[in-house]
Order: structure tokens, then sequence, then C-alpha cells
């Protein structure tokens, strides 16, 4: 026992060393690793300017952290919610959202600088030693483990597909040293850390609107916000010493125009809901899920979960190059000779059109039966493996769901559309009402005021630079 507490003391001392030294080794590895995880679940946002733009904001800040051993990286995420996230070793994400409330490039700066602290202060590297390690399961059943092993990425999609994994949740004392040391190191590189309060209040504003699952996914979720957050980092202003210098967009006009061509909400070509009508314009398809069902729509995959967690169903892309009849009969066969299973149905389908099969079982070992219903689809462009499972009262409507996949209709294909912010520049005597019908803005003046940080009772000006949002359809001919 002594022997033992011996040790213990010598590891922590050994630990303790380490921190000391800033050997950032183990958090480089966790950070590649979970990079990969946000490609597949959130995806990075394709747009090469923009993202040298984050890039070279995030690199003036780098250049004042003197000697750091860590190689930091800047990326816009696909993701709608206003949101920005580190992860360990230097892995910086601002998302599509966020950037839309930008008005200032400062603000950017400020919300950047924060992440940086985060990082180089191991604040997830030490919550996420708390927290990764208890059980991430919540599949119910025996027969989970079987299916894991045959199946794996389908069965661990769904426990991964709730993004907690890599964000972790900071304490409000790790949020305070990350807006302290932030704000000078946003006020190090020129920027004014005053902007910092400003971006806050517009990300609470904004997130007012979210709910559900939308507001989990945004930036509140991970950085708790207090009033008293926006007084304690007014406090830290007038201790900072520095000197204004010029940004890479100085004015409304060229920090706009930065961000002009940015999706806006939904990205049309991952796929958009509307209801809860899943439509993919690339791969042509139709998913009706089951109304009420929370849906989720990320790179690799897209689903839908019963509200009460008494069904999900998944639909991952499968790249296997296989077919469906012989994957469903192989793990037929599997099931059989490695685990004595006999699934309920193992049978070859046709789903309007497209090659399918399936596999269904039930496990009656937990305190209710749970159906597995394991697909494989073959649409003209794309295969899917699909993973249902639920209570029995929920076996139909995940069945129904798989039967009514379709080709989407000429009609639908027209009416695919996507938000993209665009600059406009206010005439004489304009309004805000008449700028918005002239420019053709989709945002209603409540929301434009919002966006543009403008005051509610703003009148505008001619010459007056504004962020606006134009749908445009996906497909045009
Ligand atoms: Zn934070």
């Amino acid at each position: 026992m002594k022997f033992l507490r011996y040790k213990l003391l010598f590891l922590l001392l050994f630990v303790s060393i380490i921190q000391q030294a800033q050997d950032y080794t183990y958090d480089k590895k966790i950070g590649a690793e979970s990079a990969v995880q946000v490609e597949q679940m959130i995806g990075i946002y394709q747009d090469s300017a923009l993202t040298a733009y984050v890039n070279a904001i995030g690199q003036r800040l780098v250049n004042v952290l003197i000697d750091t051993p860590l190689e930091f990286r800047f990326f816009v995420v696909d993701m709608a919610e206003p949101n920005a996230f580190a992860l360990p070793g230097g892995y910086i994400y601002v998302s599509r959202g966020l950037l839309s409330l930008v008005n200032d490039e400062a603000e950017l700066a400020c919300v950047i600088g924060h992440e940086m602290i985060h990082v180089t202060k191991r604040h997830a590297v030490k919550q996420m030693r708390k927290s990764i390690l208890p059980g991430l399961l919540y599949i119910p059943g025996a027969v989970v483990g079987v299916f894991n092993s045959s199946l794996g990425s389908i069965i661990n999609a769904p426990v991964s597909l709730g993004s907690e994994l890599f964000l972790s949740n900071y304490s409000r004392k790790q949020e305070s040293e990350s807006d302290k040391l932030g704000i000078r190191l946003a006020s190090q590189a020129g920027y004014n850390p005053e902007k910092l309060a400003i971006i806050l209040t517009s990300l609470s504003e904004d997130t007012k609107r979210l709910t559900g699952e939308a507001e989990k996914r945004s930036y509140f979720s991970s950085h708790p916000f207090t009033p008293k957050r926006v007084e304690k980092i007014e406090k830290e202003i007038p201790k900072l010493q520095w000197s204004e210098k010029s940004s890479f967009a100085d004015d409304k006009m060229s920090l706009y125009t930065k961000l002009a061509g940015m999706v806006y909400g939904q990205n049309p070509k991952q796929g958009i809901f509307e209801e809860n009508v899943f439509k993919h314009p690339e791969l042509n398809l139709a998913i009706p899920f089951p109304e009420e069902w929370n849906t989720i729509n990320v790179p690799v995959a897209v689903g839908a979960k019963q509200p009460d967690g008494e069904a999900q169903l998944i639909f991952m892309i499968d790249n296997s190059g296989g077919e469906p009849d012989s994957l469903g009969k192989a793990l037929t066969e599997r099931l059989q000779k490695e685990y004595k299973m006999k699934p309920d149905q193992s049978k070859s389908l046709e789903i309007n059109g497209f090659p399918a099969y399936v596999v269904s079982m039930t496990d009656a070992t937990g305190q209710q039966p749970v159906e597995m219903q394991i697909y494989w689809l073959k649409t003209e462009n794309i295969l899917f493996s699909i993973m249902g499972m639920s209570y029995l009262k929920h076996s139909e409507a995940i069945a129904n769901t798989v039967n009514s996949v379709r080709s989407l209709t000429d009609e639908e294909k027209q009416n695919i559309s996507g938000l993209y912010l665009q600059v406009a520049t206010a005439n004489e005597q304009e309004t805000m009402e008449t700028l918005s019908i002239r420019t053709n803005n989709s945002w209603d003046t409540e929301v434009t005021v919002f966006k543009n940080g403008l005051e509610s009772n703003a009148v505008l000006k001619e010459g007056q630079v504004l962020k606006i949002a134009v749908e445009k359809p996906y497909f045009h001919h």
C-alpha cells in the first residue's frame, strides 16, 4: 500500500514536470484524432479565400505567442449555428454561423484568441481526461456487441453523432482565463480587445433564436456564459497596453466582401431538411424521416431520433464497394456461424427501383425488446448502410422511412436553394425595407439590423454598407 502511494506521488511529480515543460505530445495526438472526427461529423467548409482570411488573422495572433511548440491551424466549419471551438494541439474552428455575425475583424480576432488560450493552457485536455472515460454506450441490449464487431462504424456513429466527444465543456474558471489572456493576445496583435464583449453579446442574442439540437451545437454549449462574463472582460481592458494596427479588412466593405458568397443556414451542397424530408441535390435523393423526430445531417451520415430516445435511424455512406445482396447475406451468415443467431428476416428488396437488402433481429434481453433493422440500399450514386434500432412500437416507422427513399422529382430539384451572404450599399433616402426589396434580401428587417450590429431604429445613410442574405437556386440552368 505504502509502496503504491510512493509510486503515485512519483507519477504526479512526473506529470507536473511534463506540464511545466509544456510537452504537447499527448495534446497533438488527441487533437489530430479529433480533427478527423470534426471533418466527418461536422465538415470543413470549402472556401479557400475565406479560410485563408481566418488563417491570416490566426497567424497574426500566433506571431505574438513567441516560441510556442504548437502548430496552430485555423478552419471554417460547415455549421449553420454560431460556434467557435478548439481541439488540443492547436486546431481552431469557427463556424459559418459565427462569421455571419462578425462586423469587425477584431471581433473575430478576439474569439480566435480566446480559443487559442484554451489550447495553450490545455483546458480541453484537462476536461477530456475527466469526461471521456465513463461509459459512452447508451445503446440497449446485449446484441449490440455482436453488431458492433461486425459493423463497428455503424453502431458507433449514433454515439458520436452528438458531437460531445470532442467539444469539451469548459469550467467558468477556464473561461475567464481564456477571456483575459485571449484579449491580451488579440490586443498585442493590434486588435481592439473591447470587441470580445461585442461578439459575445451577438452570440448570446443569436443563440436565443435556437432551440433543441441546434442550441446544443452553438457556442455557449461549451463556453459557459454569464452576464458577469462581459463585466469581467470590461474590467480587464484598462489594464491592457496596446495600439491598433491596420486589419486585413479595414472597413465594412472589405470585411463583408470577404464574407460574401458564404452559405448562410443549411448548406444545400450537403443536403437539406425541408420539414423532416431530407433532400440531397447531388445524390438525387429524398428520405422522408418520421415527423416529430429530431434530425441530424453530418458529412458521413444523416439520421433521426425519436424525441424520447426510443428509436433511432441512421443512414451512413458505405464505401465498401459491395452490393446489398452480398453484404446482407454475409452478415446473416456471420450471425449464424459465429454467434448462433438467426435473424427474424434476411431478404432482398427493391425500394422504389433501388436494390436493397434487409436483416432484422430482436433482442429481448433488456427491459423491453429492441429491434434492429439493418439495410443496405444502393441508389444510382451511392451505397448506404442503414441502421435502425427501436422499441417494437417504432419498428414500422423505421421500415416505412427506408421503404420511402426515392429520387427527387424535377420540381423538387428546381426548388432546392440556399442563402448566400452578399454586400449591399444603401441608396439615398433608402430604408431597411426598401433596400431589402431592391436587393432581394431574404433576412427580415430585424435580422438584418441584428446581423449588421445596428440599433433597432437605425436610419440608413446613403452609401452605408450592409451584409444581406440572398436566396439562390442550387441548380441554375
Ligand atoms: Zn471558451
